[in-house]
């Protein structure tokens, strides 16, 4: 009926311009980006893989273990950019206007989760981000922790336990995938052989741990950094500012006096400083309680390019290390 109505060559072609938009609209409504969907279309075969294999997704991750992370799973199929870099403090972190460009630009962002980024929300909400938050710790239950006012919080410091590094870097595929179905493969065989290396690790860091007698399996640092590697490989942890809380504030002599008084009467054989505290505080407290103070340990944030602690699996090593030599 409507083909007899159409009398010229112009009205044809309206016809089937008209089908030819109108099935275009329907074949991509599914699919995010119609653009994307008529560019493989238009162009299969090695033009297609080539814009494919260049594509790169702009990412943020708020600190520098996880950018490890996301980094070993991505290979070069993501920008990314770190918020909180190597020997930064996440707790007390001041974010930049920069950081708020980075995250406007995002299309991931990765992020730890357990109140770890107590400035992250006011930070994305204010980049108008459009960006898919990946919160790395969504399916671990976190340890609990009171503060000295009996504030209970979640303890963020779940890295310090492979096998919840693997949870997390799993989390990260997932996301990788869907954000990018064209390189699941890829994505896929990476995180494989990265928890592989993880699983290594563990088997690594229990041998190691042997070599400590059960008695002096206790860590002392600055703050409460190793409840999750105390849990895993039976230490007991205390610290000299105690709490988490990301408004961590200089502790008071008679705290001071309280953490020197536990040493003495644990007979904790070393004491620990961090990589992203001033080491004065405990250098203080291993001078009164007359304790050795041991090479600083590699807790929440990767030391510098070219240390022995620039990776995950190079922090986690060094750090076992050093706790060994310190504590048989
Ligand atoms: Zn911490």
């Amino acid at each position: 009926m409507v083909l007899k109505l159409l009398r010229s060559p112009a009205e044809w072609l309206l016809l089937f311009l008209f089908t030819a938009t109108f099935s275009g609209c329907g074949g991509s409504q599914s699919t995010a980006d119609p653009r994307s969907s008529s560019t493989t279309s238009v162009t299969p075969g090695a033009t297609a893989t080539a814009e494919a294999s260049k594509t790169t997704l702009p990412a943020v991750a708020t600190y520098s273990i996880l950018a490890d992370w996301v980094t070993e799973v991505a290979g070069d199929h993501v920008r990314l950019t770190t918020l909180v870099g190597p020997g930064g403090d996440a707790h007390t972190y001041e974010p930049t206007p920069q950081d708020s460009v980075a995250l406007s630009k995002a299309v991931l962002v990765f992020e730890n989760g357990l109140g770890f980024e107590a400035w992250l929300d006011r930070l994305f909400e204010s980049s108008r981000s459009k960006a898919t938050r990946v919160v790395v710790t969504r399916e671990i239950h976190g340890r609990t922790l009171s503060d000295e006012h009996g504030h209970n919080e979640s303890d963020p410091h779940v890295w310090h336990d492979p096998q919840f590094a693997i949870q997390m870097v799993r989390e990260i595929e997932l996301a990788l995938k869907k954000a990018d179905p064209d390189h699941s493969g890829e994505y896929q065989q990476n995180a494989d052989r990265y928890v592989a290396e993880l699983e290594e690790l563990n088997t690594w860091i229990l041998g190691q741990i042997t070599m400590i007698p059960e008695s002096r399996r206790k860590l002392v640092t600055t703050h409460d950094t190793f409840g999750y590697f105390a849990e895993r490989y039976g230490f007991r942890v205390s610290s000299v500012m105690g709490t988490v809380s990301s408004e961590v504030s200089d502790p008071s002599a008679a705290q001071i006096a309280a953490i020197i008084e536990h040493i003495r009467r644990e007979q904790v054989p070393a004491i620990f400083a961090e990589n992203i505290l001033n080491p004065q505080l405990t250098e203080q407290v291993a001078r009164e309680a007359a304790v050795k103070l041991v090479p600083t340990l590699f807790t929440d944030a990767l030391g510098p390019e070219g240390s022995d602690g620039d990776s995950y699996l190079k922090m986690m090593r060094s750090n076992v290390l050093k706790i060994v030599e310190s504590l048989q």
